[in-house]
């Protein structure tokens, strides 16, 4: 039977719809809620994601300046501009485009930025702060910053109500913006949750006995239909540009044939992400109002 495709565009305009009320209310507030996003270099990926965040702070109403900076500006200028947007009291949200080049050290970038400004929420502050909290529905209650993409997935749950309390989860990938934090979101949300890497003995057999698979590695099509379990729910984080055109991590033709319900790619995981990003510029604004 054909998986039931988890509508991550579908579900990410609900969300904008309610988030363009919020900014409406701030907006009545005398409170503007302002983006400022740093480009380094001229990454075409990059470019690319930044235009989408931009376009979705234009259809909420969230003012967004942006800066696309030179590919050899030194540490020390992409810091002081950071310092600058830190102290500018009109700025909601600060998001620096990753990757970096090289020569600047991107954790220095990262620890740079205010953590009431840090709507990535990749700031070691705010990570500490949803790593120690026990429940899920307390992290959202706190108004924590949650990285985007993480907190993105955890909505999409939530909107199609695929229980996570007792799910088994394995979770394919340990990076710092995807696989680690979706692990302590889905630990808070009572999931008992694998973290599987390049390294992980018998992946296969791991992922087989899942619940749920989220699937954020970076190679194309990586996730086969012998890997999953019949009736499995599939979050396929994966963006691989092939000449076929946007891939996921996932084998979605035979994979979606034996899940329960998947994302799809593109029109998954990544629309939640940018809107996830609007909601914590939001409530960044709203904070700093102290409203
Ligand atoms: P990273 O490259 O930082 O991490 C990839 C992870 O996959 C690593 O932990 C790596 O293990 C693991 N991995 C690699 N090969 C294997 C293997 N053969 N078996 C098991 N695990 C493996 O990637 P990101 O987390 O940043 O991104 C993952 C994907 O998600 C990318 O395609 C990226 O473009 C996409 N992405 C999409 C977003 C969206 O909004 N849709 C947002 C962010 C990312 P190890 O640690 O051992 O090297």
């Amino acid at each position: 039977m054909a998986a039931m495709i988890i509508n991550g565009k579908e579900v990410a305009q609900q969300i904008q719809d309610e988030l363009t009320v919020r900014v409406t209310e701030l907006k009545d507030k005398g409170v503007l809620p302002r983006l400022a996003t740093l480009l380094v270099g001229e990454n075409p990926a990059s470019q690319v994601y930044i235009g989408q965040k931009r376009k979705a702070c234009d259809r909420l109403g969230i003012i967004s300046d942006h800066q696309t900076l030179p590919a050899d500006i030194t540490e020390a200028k992409l810091l002081s501009i950071i310092d600058g947007l830190n102290n500018d009291p009109g700025v909601s949200g600060i998001l620096v485009q990753l990757p970096v080049p090289e020569h600047i050290d991107s954790v220095k970038i990262l620890d740079a930025i205010s953590p009431q400004k840090d709507v990535d929420g990749f700031h070691p502050f705010n990570v500490g702060k949803f790593f120690t909290e026990k429940s899920f529905s307390d992290m959202i209650d706190k108004g924590l910053f949650l990285p985007c993409t993480p907190y993105g997935i955890m909505e999409l749950l939530k909107r199609y109500d695929i229980p996570t309390k007792g799910a088994d989860v394995v979770v394919v990938g340990r990076s710092n913006i995807v696989g680690k934090p979706i692990t302590m979101l889905l630990l808070a949300a009572d999931a008992t949750v694998t973290i599987c890497h390049s390294r992980t003995k018998n992946l296969k057999e791991v992922c087989q006995r899942a619940d749920i698979v989220i699937a954020a590695i970076g190679k194309p099509k990586f996730v086969t239909a012998d890997m999953v379990k019949e009736g499995v729910v599939v979050i396929d984080v994966g963006v691989n540009r092939l000449p076929e055109g946007l891939v996921g991590d996932v084998d979605y033709e035979n994979v979606s044939q034996k899940a329960s319900a998947i994302t799809p790619v593109p029109g998954g995981v990544g629309p939640m992400t940018i809107t996830m990003l609007m909601a914590n510029t939001i409530m960044a604004a709203k904070n700093q109002a102290g409203i």
